[in-house]
């Protein structure tokens, strides 16, 4: 199975992953057990002693140790800013010991980028137990991030050291009070709230923890040039496709630039609006697609529902019909409760089914729109629909393969969450898949969830993620 190593050994690896149970998505070569990278893109796919010998004394060694490893995961719907926005505010009123507000504050600090303040409400002292921690334990767990816990009397609040240096209040004892709050929380930035750039760096820590490399952003804010800017900073740990919403650019058609065009990091181009069951919205809904795709941009629309996704499969039919033909993968987003004669429709127009296993795991079943679509051949993308719920694609593929006889293959579905949301965004040339020439994102797991029993895949861990050849998690290293 495993075979000659596909690849040029004339290019000296900069790292090379070995010793792994690797399988690659690819049905000419479906498993392997290690891969050469170099300059960001694998090289070389193989076995451990093939790949090995490639190795020069500069070549860093990433031993799998036997785990499963995979392309890393692509969410084909998220909002971003949402999730980042989880670590914006810590809501305090259940920490009630001091392990518990350590472990909380270390769980935020460790996906917060550095220097960026952590702020906290509603601490209750009055149902507190044992000890408070000292100062000395809060700075070690947040030595680098401006810590300001309210207490339910927000004239008093737990703060660290990092932030009293910030307002040049003297660092004695945990909790502050009167006016020495007062000069901590004049020294918070005022964009703490709307600094994108931090904030969509803390989702992309975040995600890097689930071993998700690239996201599709359906939040409609415009935020194409902020991304292009951390990409350049280095502050991307993510790959993001990022779409605007319709009516934004309806009032000014500069906001997107064509489908899918951008660089490995970032990219734009699609345009997301809504359908209801509503049969009158159909001749507007018909006339924003064709302009949209004329534009050259790919359409992804959202629907739920046995009407709605009829009305959305019969709107875009009709702006096929009147731009004529092109590789333009139109989406329906969600597509839950699609009908049975739809989905045959939605298979010959190649309209992709954007869908979030997880979100829609009613009573232990995601319905029967999964296999129903998978099996009609069309181009299924798999997402989590974060902030809605968390990012984690074990949560997706947990649900995916535990719904009784709605239940798809553990394949099937890790390769909608990898190379079906690839086809998604047009990037199935570049990854979704280990082979030469892609994109090094990869992601190790603590568990093969091919092998073990199915109900247990939901506590599987990610052990590692890697893009483009670096690390950029591990249980080991931390998200940092
Ligand atoms: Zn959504």
């Amino acid at each position: 199975m495993l075979g000659a190593a596909a690849g040029s050994s004339q290019i000296p690896p900069d790292t090379i992953l070995i010793n792994g149970v690797i399988r690659t998505m690819d049905d000419k070569r479906p498993l392997a057990e290690a891969i050469a990278i170099s300059d960001g893109r694998i090289v070389a796919v193989g076995t451990s002693r093939q790949i090995k010998a490639l190795s020069s004394p500069g070549t860093t060694v990433i031993d799998a140790r036997g785990r499963l490893v995979l392309p890393g995961f692509n969410d084909a719907h998220v909002h971003f800013i949402g999730v980042g926005n989880w670590f914006s505010h810590l809501d305090s009123k259940d920490i009630s010991n001091t392990t518990e507000l350590l472990e909380k504050v270390r769980h935020f600090t460790r996906h917060l980028p550095k220097g960026r303040w952590l702020i906290g409400a509603r601490l209750d002292l009055a149902k507190w137990k044992g000890p408070m921690p000292t100062l000395e334990r809060l700075d070690a767990v947040s030595p680098d991030n401006p810590i300001i816990l309210y207490l339910s009397d927000p004239t008093s609040a737990v703060v660290n050291s990092a932030a009293r240096s910030r307002a040049r209040v003297a660092p004695e004892g945990l909790i502050l009070s009167g006016p020495q709050v007062a000069r901590i929380r004049s020294a918070i930035p005022a964009d703490h709230g709307t600094n994108w750039a931090e904030i969509a760096e803390t989702a992309s820590n975040y995600a890097a923890s689930f071993g998700v490399t690239s996201v599709q952003d359906v939040h409609s804010d415009n935020l194409l040039d902020t991304y292009r800017q951390m990409a350049k900073a280095g502050r991307l740990k993510t790959r993001i496709y990022e779409c605007v919403g319709m009516p934004g650019w309806l009032l000014d058609n500069s906001i997107a630039p064509r489908a899918a065009t951008g660089d490995d990091t970032v990219r734009g181009g699609c345009i997301k609006t809504f359908s209801d069951a509503s049969v009158e919205e159909k001749p507007e809904l018909v006339d924003r697609i064709t302009r949209a795709d004329k534009a050259g941009h790919q359409v992804l629309i959202h629907a739920i529902g046995r009407r709605a996704n009829a009305n959305v499969v019969a709107a875009f039919a009709a702006a096929i019909e009147k731009n004529g033909p092109r590789d333009r993968r139109f989406r329906i987003e969600h597509a839950h409760n699609i009908d049975g004669p739809e989905i045959a429709r939605l298979r010959a127009l190649g309209i992709i089914p954007s869908m979030q296993p997880a979100l829609f795991y009613d009573g232990g079943d995601v319905g029967d729109d999964y296999p129903l679509l998978l099996r009609s051949g069309a181009n299924v993308a798999f997402g989590s629909d974060a902030s809605m719920i968390d990012i984690d694609p074990l949560m997706g593929l947990h649900a995916s393969v535990n719904s009784g006889a709605n239940s798809i293959s553990v394949e099937t579905a890790v390769r909608a969450y990898t190379l079906g949301s690839a086809y998604a965004e047009f990037q199935e040339k570049q990854k979704g898949s280990i082979m030469v020439g892609k994109l090094a994102d990869l992601v190790i797991l603590s568990r093969d969830i091919f092998s073990i029993p199915k109900h247990e895949i939901r506590n599987t861990k990610v052990e590692t993620t890697i893009l483009g050849g670096r690390i950029i998690y591990s249980t080991d290293r931390g998200a940092k």
